[in-house]
This record gives C-alpha cells, structure tokens and sequence, in this order.
C-alpha cells in the first residue's frame, strides 16, 4: 500500500470523456489498496478564456479580482471528478484551497505557498476518502483566494504530496514522461526514465514547462519523488511508466547532457554608452528590482576606454516595457543609448555529467557555428550552458543540439 497523490492537467480533463477516464485510474489505484489524494486543473483552455475575459473588461485589472476569476477553472473540475469518482462507489470529496486551507503570500497572479494545514484532510485521508483538491489555488491571511501562477496546479500537487507525507506524487499529462527536449520541437526527442530534481529544476527554469519550476524546487527540498506520465495511456501510476523525478544517487547511470530547453519569451536589453563608474550597475537594476522585473542572464563588458561601457540582460517579453520605463526614467541613463529585442531565443542544454565532463561548452558553439546560427549572449553554470540567438533559428539550433549530444532517439 501506498499513499500517492495524482495530479490530472488541463488536457487530461478536458471534457467529461476524459474526468471519467482520470476516475478510472484513480479507482484502480485505490482498488490496489493505494491512499489517494487527487489534484486537478481547470479544463484545457478554460483559464486562458478566463484570463481573456479579464483582459477584456480592462488590460490593467485589480489582481484580486482576477484571481477570483481565473481560479474558478479548478472548481468546476474539482466537483465534476469528486462525482464521478463516487459513481466508481469510492468515497470522495471536492476541496477548494480555502477549505483545506492552503495558505499562500498575498502575490496575487503568482502567490506562493506558505503551509498547508493538512490535519482536516489527513484524518479523512486515513479513513480513505478520496480527496479532489482544486489546484492552482490558495487563501491569503486576508480570507482572499490567490492563483500560484499559471501551471501551478503542478505545484499544488507536490505541496499536498508534503503536505500528506505521499511517497510519490504522479503527474497525469498529454505525454508520457519528460523528453530529451520538448517532443512538438523534434521527433527525435526521447523519453527520460530517471532524471535528478536538479537536472529537472534546470529545465523546467530554462523554458521546459511540462513541470511548473517551483513544484520541482519543493519536491528537491522535500525529497518527494515526482512521476510524469501520460492520462491518455493504460497505464496507471503504479506501474511507473512515466518518468521519475528522483535523487541524483538513485540515477545509475548519468549523461553528460541530459536534455535541451528553451523560451520564447525573453527579450534582450542592451545599454550602449553607459558611464564605466561604480555603482552604476546598482543604478541599472535596482529600478528594475522595484518594478519586480525578473532579470535573467546578465553581461557587461570591461570598457575599451575606461569611460564608457555596455551593459546586456535578458527579461520576460511581458515585461519589457516596465524595464524600459523604469531605465528611461534613470537620470544616469540620460547619456545611454537603450536598443530593446524581442526577436531571441534563450537555448539551454543541461546536464549533471558536466560537471566532469570537459569540452560541452565546445561542442554547442561548434554544432551553431556549422549552422550558421550566431551567439549573441552566453552564460553557464555547473550543470548548463545557455546561449541566445534570434529566434528564426529556434527550431534548428535545438535540433542539431540534440543530435550533437548524442540525444536522438
Ligand atoms: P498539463 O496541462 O497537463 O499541465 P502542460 O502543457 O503544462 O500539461 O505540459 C505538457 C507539455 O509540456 C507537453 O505537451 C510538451 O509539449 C511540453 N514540454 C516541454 N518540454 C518538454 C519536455 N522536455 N518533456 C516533455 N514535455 C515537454
Ligand atoms: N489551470 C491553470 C493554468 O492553466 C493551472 C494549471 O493547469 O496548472 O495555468
Ligand atoms: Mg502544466
């Protein structure tokens, strides 16, 4: 026996075919004698329409109050799997954040998890009632509902997998398992039987949204392993066909390269002409820090003359316009020259094996460079390597990448 959480995405709930199907796996599970918690997202498309609903009212709307909308989704499911679960004779019950209560930050649109108050739940649980929480949602000190931000329904998952001490929390999806790269990109990406949370972390924060990146940092911390695997498919979670997102001891045997990520929606900032004097990279992010701009990859040059230099970052595409209002309100900017680019691409391969390995860095600049594909940004850490170039070259910088490292399936 044990006790698991199973997490159904928007596609694997996306009519009452598909709940039904979902009910199913969940009926076997707890036939095989399993505790199960279930977690659900609104049905495919539905936030996005709800979201636009939104935008149409009014662009710039109160984030509480789109909150209240958007979070709406989850509920509808909630209840619609609790029903067909009990037509299935399994003694289930619909949660909403607040009841549980899931606790969050008062970021409304991207709250975070504070605590889960599982107790309530817990006694149930032991009695085997089959609990269907609402995901993406929580409840601020104030009594408000707050969204986790969009794919947070994965993150509601791993905080109730915690919060219930589950050994393992399933992740139902539309494929079956995480890939050498996203499998729309390229149908040479391969399934991952094993991957390491920090490898997962990794991806998931380069631009691999088959995992919400901050339900991976909480299965990290609390050590709760994560399984991706396809609703479409027989299989239920228990018979592990998916992808396990484990500790990096229980993974035999290590590539160098393990996976290539990537985003669209970046956009790269340079500053030309910025005067080389101390503090003057302070005076450049610290109006973005207040603005609660997410500056990603960040390169300054040492100046040639000792006067001037140039100062280039990426940031979320949505979030260029705050930066450039926030830089050009900066009087030690004044002298600047300020060229904004939406038309990039941020490339990452990832891998523990890097650690140990020399030359990775070498093999992606040659595999671009053959392409014809020129680097405009680079930067590295232990376990990646990312790189920007224009966008038009996406699809055939991720493909030579994933044939370079050996990854094709
Ligand atoms: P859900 O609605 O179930 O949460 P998502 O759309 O959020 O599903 O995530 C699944 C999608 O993630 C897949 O359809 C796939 O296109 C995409 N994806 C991106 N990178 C990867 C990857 N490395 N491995 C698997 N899927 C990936
Ligand atoms: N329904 C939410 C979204 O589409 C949350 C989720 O599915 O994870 O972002
Ligand atoms: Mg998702």
């Amino acid at each position: 026996m044990a006790c698991i959480v199973a997490k159904f995405g928007g596609t694997s709930v996306a009519d009452i075919d598909r709940i039904e199907r979902a009910a199913d796996k969940i009926a076997r599970e707890v036939a095989l004698g399993n505790k199960v918690a279930v977690v659900v997202s609104a049905m495919s498309g539905v936030t996005n329409q709800l979201v636009q609903y939104c935008n149409d009212v009014t662009p710039v709307h109160d984030a509480r109050e789109y909150d209240a909308v958007v979070s709406s989704g989850e509920q509808v499911t909630a209840g619609l799997m609790a029903i067909a679960l009990q037509k299935r004779g399994i003694d289930a019950r619909s949660w909403m954040g607040w009841q549980v209560p899931i606790k969050c930050s008062e970021v409304y649109g991207k709250a975070r998890i504070e605590d889960i108050d599982g107790s309530h739940m817990l006694e149930r649980f032991e009695e085997r009632e089959v609990a269907v929480l609402a995901g993406f949602q929580g409840v601020t000190e104030r009594g408000r509902i707050a969204t986790l931000g969009r794919g947070g329904s994965d993150t509601t998952a791993v905080a109730l997998a915690a919060a219930l001490n589950a050994e393992r929390c399933d992740i139902y999806t539309d494929v079956d398992g995480v890939y050498t790269t996203d499998p729309r990109i390229t149908k040479a990406a391969k399934k991952i039987d094993r991957i390491s949370y920090e490898e997962m972390l990794e991806l998931a924060s380069l631009g691999a949204k088959v995992l919400q990146v901050r339900s991976v940092e909480m299965a990290y911390k609390r050590d709760i392993p994560i399984q991706v695997l396809s609703s479409f498919e027989d299989q239920i979670g228990s018979e592990l066909p998916g992808t396990l997102v484990t500790r990096e001891e229980d993974i035999m045997e290590q590539e160098v390269v393990n996976g290539v990520a990537f985003t669209k929606d970046e956009a790269k900032v340079t500053l030309l002409n910025v005067p080389d004097i101390p503090g003057i990279a302070a005076k450049v992010f610290d109006p973005l820090a207040d603005a609660n701009v997410n500056v990603d990859m960040i390169v300054q040059n040492i100046s040639s003359d000792g006067k001037v230099t140039d100062i280039t970052f990426t940031v979320p595409e949505n979030e260029l316009d705050k930066t450039l209002e926030a830089l050009n309100a900066q009087e030690e900017l004044k002298e600047a020259e300020i060229r904004a680019d939406k038309d990039i691409t941020k490339i990452s391969v990832v891998g523990i094996g890097m650690r140990s390995h020399a030359g990775v860095a070498q093999t992606m600049f040659r595999t671009l460079a053959d392409k014809g594909i020129n680097i405009q940004v680079i930067s590295t850490s232990e376990i990646k390597i990312s790189v920007i170039v224009a966008k038009e070259y996406l699809e055939l910088a991720v493909r030579s990448l994933h044939t370079a490292y050996g990854l094709d399936g």
